[in-house]
């Protein structure tokens, strides 16, 4: 597994989450799995024992030589190898792609680099390597060179690829003299490989040569293939359909249960959860200043301080609510400066309705998804989304927009969907303020008129099971159609 991005050791978004955790669930279902990323500052400063291999790397970049060298670690708590390409001058920086809000200039050598160290530490570190699981856009060159340069390579006649897209919105483009740091003839420079309008794009390189692609939900593989989700790589998508599917991203139960939750003012299950949520709710009430009452409606949110996170229409709703509604509002963030203003202007004028905290706290984000009531999301898009993912287990019932992985996840409480035991939240379809603020609405309503109803939705929802069990199996059955389907094509 090929990643520039693993819990604990490098993290800035769900990408992290998935090949720190995943890697483990499928060597518990008896797989071999080796994982590959750059040994970044985060990583020597992470406390690990890391062991040089012995492999030194001689990586051609444009018209010179890179060394680099291979170190070896162990995810935390597994036996699954973990490989650094350490490369100081690329990676032994502040942080991860960008500073002080710009882009690394170098980010496209930095990681053609690691992409054809990943492709060479396989015959150096004689890994035996049947499918090499590439992520993003800074491994999107991984396929490639396997199409172009390694296919009949000794050792490498039998590798598949799968790309998994973790969000569209990032794809790697790089004005087009960047073709030549990746060493490969410009004849794949055309619109159908790696040209995107005059510039490469390494995520569209990955698309394009990956023997299967995957999302982190089918919903978004579909709407991705359309506009405006495809961010302009829709009819790209769309011609790889065959081989495009959706596997929803598992949840660390071991970190996310309210049962064994070490941040709660009382942990509990299903069994209990009325007592357990009640304190929880007043905890959070008391250490939020708000009044702590415990039927005042209590809506929670966590996440990115970001369009994408749907926080304008949330900023429409709250402008009007906080002075027409008594419902409490627990937001816990950090992003874009105008929402920043917003919610400390909204938690200063109404503090017994809203109360802001602008930074990044697990301890907060564990807090409020026990202690709120309702848990919003109404993100624009969402690939996957796992805050929804926790609010179920904590019995904190989900209002989204059906979008991506929420919609793959959450059923909106309609008589039916209640009748037949399916629903666990609130959705709404047309992304607009309106309908935010009608299903947000009901949401409240069932809070506090139709208890048996809001009991059913936060029971059905705590006993769901989106662990990563379920998720690995999918993502096995894709690893073995790849393989199967990449060594018919050899073999015809
Ligand atoms: P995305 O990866 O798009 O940001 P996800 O819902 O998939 O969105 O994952 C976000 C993760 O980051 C969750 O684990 C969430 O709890 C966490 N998170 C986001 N913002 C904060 C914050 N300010 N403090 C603590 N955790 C946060």
């Amino acid at each position: 597994m090929a990643t520039s991005e693993v819990v604990p050791f490098a993290k800035t978004g769900g990408l992290a989450d998935v090949c720190g955790s995943l890697p483990i669930e499928l060597a518990k279902l008896g797989h071999e799995v080796s994982v590959i990323m750059p040994a970044y500052s985060s990583v020597k400063k992470a406390g690990i024992e890391l062991t040089d291999t012995g492999v030194l790397l001689d990586i051609p970049i444009g018209s010179k030589i890179v060394e680099g060298r291979i170190l070896r670690g162990r995810l935390p708590d597994s036996n699954v190898p973990i490989y650094f390409v350490d490369q100081p001058i690329y990676f032994e920086r502040n942080e991860l792609y960008r500073e002080a809000g710009e882009d690394y200039k170098d980010n496209c050598e930095r990681f053609v680099f690691f992409c054809r160290a990943v492709m060479e530490s396989i015959r150096l570190l004689q890994l035996n390597v049947d499918l090499v699981h590439a992520n993003d856009w800074q491994t999107g060159l991984i396929p490639a060179l396997q199409k172009i340069e390694y296919e009949s390579a000794p050792g490498y006649e039998h590798l598949a690829s799968v790309l998994t897209i973790h969000n569209m919105a990032y794809q790697g483009q790089f004005w087009h003299w960047d073709m030549l740091l990746t060493g490969i003839d410009w004849k794949y420079f055309n619109w159908h490989q790696m040209e995107y309008y005059g510039n490469l794009n390494l995520l569209k390189t990955g698309i394009v040569f990956a023997d299967s692609i995957n999302t982190v939900s089918p919903r978004y593989a579909e709407e991705i293939q359309t506009e405006p989700l495809g961010c302009g790589l829709e009819n790209v998508l769309r011609h790889r359909s065959h081989v495009l599917s959706g596997i929803i991203n598992g949840v660390d139960y071991g970190a996310w249960n309210p049962a064994t939750d070490n941040y709660l003012a009382s942990t509990y299950a299903p069994e209990n959860w009325q007592a357990g949520k009640a304190k929880c709710k007043r905890d959070l009430q008391e250490r939020l200043s708000l009044p702590t009452d415990p039927n005042i409606p209590l809506i929670g949110l966590v996440g990115r301080l970001a369009d994408q996170k749907g926080f304008d229409l949330v900023a429409q709703v709250m402008n009007h609510w906080v002075t027409s509604r008594d419902v409490q509002w627990a937001i816990l963030g950090t992003g874009e400066p105008n929402y920043h203003e917003l919610f400390t202007r909204l938690s200063a004028e109404y503090p017994d309705r809203v109360a802001a905290k602008l930074e990044f706290s697990n301890e907060w984000a564990h807090q409020i998804e026990a202690g709120a009531d309702i848990f919003l999301m109404p993100s624009r898009y969402e690939p996957c989304g796992l805050n929804q993912l926790y609010s179920l287990k904590y019995g904190t019932v989900p209002v989204v927009h059906a979008t991506g992985g929420l919609a793959d996840t959450i059923l909106d409480a309609s008589e039916s969907n209640l009748q037949q035991g399916l629903a666990n939240g609130f959705s709404f379809d047309v992304y607009e303020a309106a309908a935010l603020e009608r299903t947000l609405d009901r949401a409240c309503d069932t809070y506090s008129h139709h208890r048996d109803k809001w009991n059913q939705l936060v029971l059905t929802g705590m006993q769901q099971d989106w662990s990563w069990a379920e998720s690995a199996r999918k993502y096995v059955e894709l690893y073995q159609t790849t393989i199967d389907r990449a060594n018919a094509t050899v073999c015809a």
